[in-house]
Order: structure tokens, then C-alpha cells, then sequence
């Protein structure tokens, strides 16, 4: 695919030869279940799907009116209301209907079965928005922000999902890049006629035009990871020695029993997780092994488990049993994770009560009584907003990793970019940040990054 063209040129336009169908809704009982189709033929199968025909075909784009569904062979179905988008204005940029019907799986799966019977086939995940993509309807990042907005579970997720979707970051990329190509095609132009050029031009006239574009790719950086920390979820390990309460107080924190909690050390061999929301901020809580080191083999993975998920942490909850001394293995752990992003948690105060002076930067909690588990949970969001970071000054458009190491990647390539160099080197430097640039609204997308990302979205979306 040819780099330098404008997003509507160079995408493929989906094949509508196929239409597609799915439950668009959560799987499940509801009161209502969308099932949509897609595709070119999406009209005229629907209007096969319905007892009335006439005044299917006679319905108006985005008007609703209510239907009997019939299966192949003239059963009736549900009686549902349907509504048609033509592909000019649909969110697949292709001909879509949608029959809202009443919920539950007997219902939708006869439906789709219809449709499948008059030729549409099952989409698979994320095709909706694929094939909105590949339409131009959307860019890639505009496709993960729905993604995100999908599963955002807290107000700062929705907020960064939304604001991607708006396309900031797809326009400002795309202002970015034309400015590198432009300086690209000056440039080239010096490489084709060095005498009407002369030789200065390189280093005095492109510094203003990169530190331009430096700015931008900081502005957008800033605040990134709180974007992203936001959609994910802050990872918050429990850590701590077998038997010191690390599985009773993830249940605390819960408020179920998720972990299994026995009086035997070791028990929890693998890690548990579970997503709860703290003053707004999503954590992801997991429940470690314990770190004592171990010649029984399951608990040395669940050690190695622990540190693996430690690395990968935002938060550590180290947890020691209060009245007990420090073994070894804590005091290991104390000095080599003992960083800013530690909550201290004193357990099983109930047994052994500690006095407030006593307790010193440890929090002391009882998951039999529930003392402190709500001073705990107040840390532990805290601790979550520390390591988010502040906000970028605008709320950042960026919402995948993804986009945030290309950006990062074409802010390193022009940082590096070596003026005394001849203009060849630099230009095809220049054309190196410009296709990171590109790749992140899809202007350049291979198939595998494509399937790497649709592959995460539901079926239905
Ligand atoms: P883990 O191995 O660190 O996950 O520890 P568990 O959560 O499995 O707890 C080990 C034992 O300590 C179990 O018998 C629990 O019932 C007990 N325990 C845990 N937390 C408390 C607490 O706050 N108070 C009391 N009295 N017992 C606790």
C-alpha cells in the first residue's frame, strides 16, 4: 500500500458480497436483543425475515415499525421492530439492519438462524467495526476507542474512550504527517536539483519544522499513560508470606469469597484476580502466591507467578502478620520492592491488636472484623492516582498501547534524526516517523495488525 495517500484512496473497500449477522447485545437475558446484519444484501434478506414484505421495503431509512419475524419455513418467530441504515449513513459504511427483538437466547438465535437461512453468514469478532474501518467510516484508532468505550467500567475510561473516538488523535496525527511529508518533499527536491538548493538548506530549515512536530508528539504523549491506565485498569498485587491473610483480605477487599482461604501455608498456588473500582479508578486486585521460597514444586510457580505479576504491577499490597517478626523472605522483599508504589498492610489486627503509633507507615486491617479495610481501600486508590500520573493538559486521545508506542517510536526516530547528515538520510529518516504516524489511524495496516486488534472486540460489534 502506497503511504502518502489520503486515507479514502488507499484503503480496500470491504467485499459486501457477504452479509453478516449477529447479536449485537449482551448475550444473556434482557429486555430487549439487537441482532444486526451488514452487508449489501442486508435489505433484501431482512425483508425475507419478515411477514410483511411490502412494508418492509416501503420502510424509510432510520424509521422503526414493528414486524413478525418468520423462520425459513413461515413460522413465526417474535414480533420485533425493525429499522434500516443505508450504507451512506451507517456505522459500517454498507446497507444494515437491526431487528430489536425481545431478549433472551431463543429468541435472537431463531433470528439469526433466518437470516442465515436467506444467505448471511456469522460475523466474526469485531467485523462490524472492521468492515467500518475499511470503509473509511472510522480510523483504527477511532476502532480501538470503541473498543475501550465497550468496556470502559469507570467515568475516567469512558471519558478517554470517548474522547478518542472523536478522532482528535486520527486529525492531529494526520496534520503531523502531511508537515513531515511536506518537509520530505523539500527534501527530495534538494536531492534532485542540489544546485538551485545549495547546500544550507538542510540544517538551517528543518529544525523549526521538527521541533513543530516534537510538540505535537509530546502534547499527545502527555498523559497517555493515564489514558491507558484508566481503560486497563490499575494492576494491584497482593504479596506477602504463606498464611499471612494475603487471600482473606483480597476477599475483603471484594466483599466475596473469590479465593479459596485454608489454615494450610501455600494454599493459593496460583494467582486469583478480580476487578474492583476505588474512588473511580478501576484496579485490578490480584492474589499471589506466597513468597516463601519453597522445595514443593506448585508453590515455587505461584512464587515465580508473583513475581511475575509484580513486575507487571501499578500497586503492591505487601502484607505481614501483625505480632509475627519479619522472616527473611519479607525482609528480602521489604528491600528490593520497597518503592513508592508499596501499601503497607499490617494483618489480622484482631488476634493481635497493634496501637496507632505502633502500626508505622503499615495499615492495620482485619479481614475477620473489617477494620481498616476501608482506610485500606482509600491507600490503595491513592497509591492508584500516584501512579497514574497527572493528567495530560487536554484529556490525551490516545487509547492503546499500540498507538502510544508508535507515537513514541516516530518522537524517537525524529530525535535522533542527524542533520549533518545528507538530505537521502534524512528524508528517508523523516519517511520512517511518517509511516509510524500512518500506521496509527490504519492509513498503513497489515492484515495481522488488523486481526490483532478486531480479534479483541465482541462478536456483534
Ligand atoms: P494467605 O496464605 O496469605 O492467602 O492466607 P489466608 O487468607 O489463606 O489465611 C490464612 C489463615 O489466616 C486462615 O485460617 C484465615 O482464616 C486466617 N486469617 C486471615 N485473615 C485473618 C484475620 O484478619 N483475622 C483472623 N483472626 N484470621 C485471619
Amino acid at each position: 500500500m502506497h503511504k502518502d495517500e489520503t486515507l479514502t484512496d488507499t484503503n480496500p473497500r470491504t467485499d459486501s458480497g457477504e452479509t453478516i449477522v449477529a447479536l449485537s447485545t449482551a448475550r444473556g437475558m434482557g429486555a430487549v436483543a439487537v441482532v444486526r446484519l451488514s452487508g449489501k444484501d442486508a435489505w433484501s434478506i431482512a425483508c425475507k425475515m419478515v411477514a410483511e414484505r411490502k412494508k418492509f421495503a416501503a420502510l424509510d431509512p432510520r424509521n422503526m415499525a414493528l414486524f413478525d419475524l418468520i423462520s425459513a419455513d413461515g413460522e413465526r418467530i417474535d414480533r420485533a421492530l425493525a429499522v434500516k441504515f443505508s450504507s451512506s449513513a451507517s456505522y459500517t459504511g454498507e446497507d444494515i439492519v437491526e431487528f430489536h427483538c425481545h431478549g433472551g437466547l431463543a429468541v435472537s438465535s431463531a433470528v439469526i438462524d433466518s437470516a442465515r437461512t436467506h444467505g448471511a453468514r456469522n460475523a466474526t469478532a469485531g467485523e462490524f467495526t472492521r468492515r467500518a474501518f475499511l470503509n473509511g467510516r472510522l480510523d483504527l484508532a477511532q476502532a480501538e476507542a470503541v473498543d475501550n468505550l465497550v468496556h470502559a467500567r469507570t467515568d475516567e475510561a469512558r471519558k478517554a474512550a470517548l474522547a478518542g473516538l472523536d478522532g482528535g488523535l486520527g486529525k492531529q496525527v494526520e496534520a503531523m504527517r502531511h508537515s513531515l511529508l511536506e518537509l520530505k518533499t523539500e527534501l527530495e527536491y534538494r536531492i534532485d536539483f542540489p544546485d538551485e538548493a545549495g547546500q544550507d538548506f538542510v540544517p538551517a530549515q528543518i529544525q523549526p519544522l521538527l521541533d513543530n512536530s516534537l510538540k505535537s508528539l509530546d502534547a499527545l504523549l502527555q498523559g497517555a499513560d493515564r489514558a491507558l491506565l484508566a481503560s486497563r485498569g490499575a494492576v494491584a498485587v497482593i504479596a506477602g508470606a504463606p498464611n499471612v491473610g494475603k487471600s482473606s483480605l483480597f476477599n475483603s477487599l471484594l466483599g466475596s469469597r473469590r479465593a479459596i482461604v485454608t489454615s494450610s501455608p501455600g494454599t493459593t498456588r496460583d494467582a486469583v484476580e478480580s476487578e474492583l473500582v476505588l474512588d473511580g479508578h478501576l484496579v485490578r486486585l490480584v492474589d499471589t502466591a506466597g513468597l516463601r521460597e519453597s522445595s514443593v514444586e506448585a508453590e515455587k510457580i505461584g512464587v515465580e507467578y508473583s513475581k511475575h505479576y509484580i513486575a507487571r504491577s501499578d500497586v503492591v499490597l505487601f502484607v505481614h502478620e501483625a505480632g509475627s517478626d519479619f522472616r527473611q523472605a519479607e525482609s528480602d522483599f521489604l528491600a528490593e520492592y520497597g518503592s513508592g508504589r508499596l501499601v503497607r498492610v499490617l494483618s489480622k489486627v484482631d488476634i493481635n491488636p497493634v496501637a496507632g503509633s505502633e502500626a508505622g507507615d503499615f495499615i492495620p486491617v482485619s479481614s475477620k472484623t473489617g477494620e481498616g479495610i476501608e482506610r485500606l481501600k482509600t491507600e490503595i486508590a491513592a497509591a492508584v492516582e500516584l501512579a497514574a500520573g497527572a493528567p495530560g493538559a487536554g484529556s490525551s486521545t490516545v487509547t492503546s498501547l499500540r498507538q502510544k508506542k508508535l507515537l513514541e517510536e516516530a518522537r524517537g526516530l525524529l530525535v535522533a534524526l542527524d542533520k549533518a547528515n545528507p538530505p537521502e538520510i534524512i528524508a528517508a529518516d523523516i519517511d520512517e516517523a511518517v509511516t509510524r504516524l500512518g500506521e496509527i489511524t490504519g492509513l498503513i495496516a497489515t492484515e495481522e495488525v488488523l486481526d490483532s486488534i478486531f480479534s479483541r472486540f465482541c462478536i456483534g460489534k
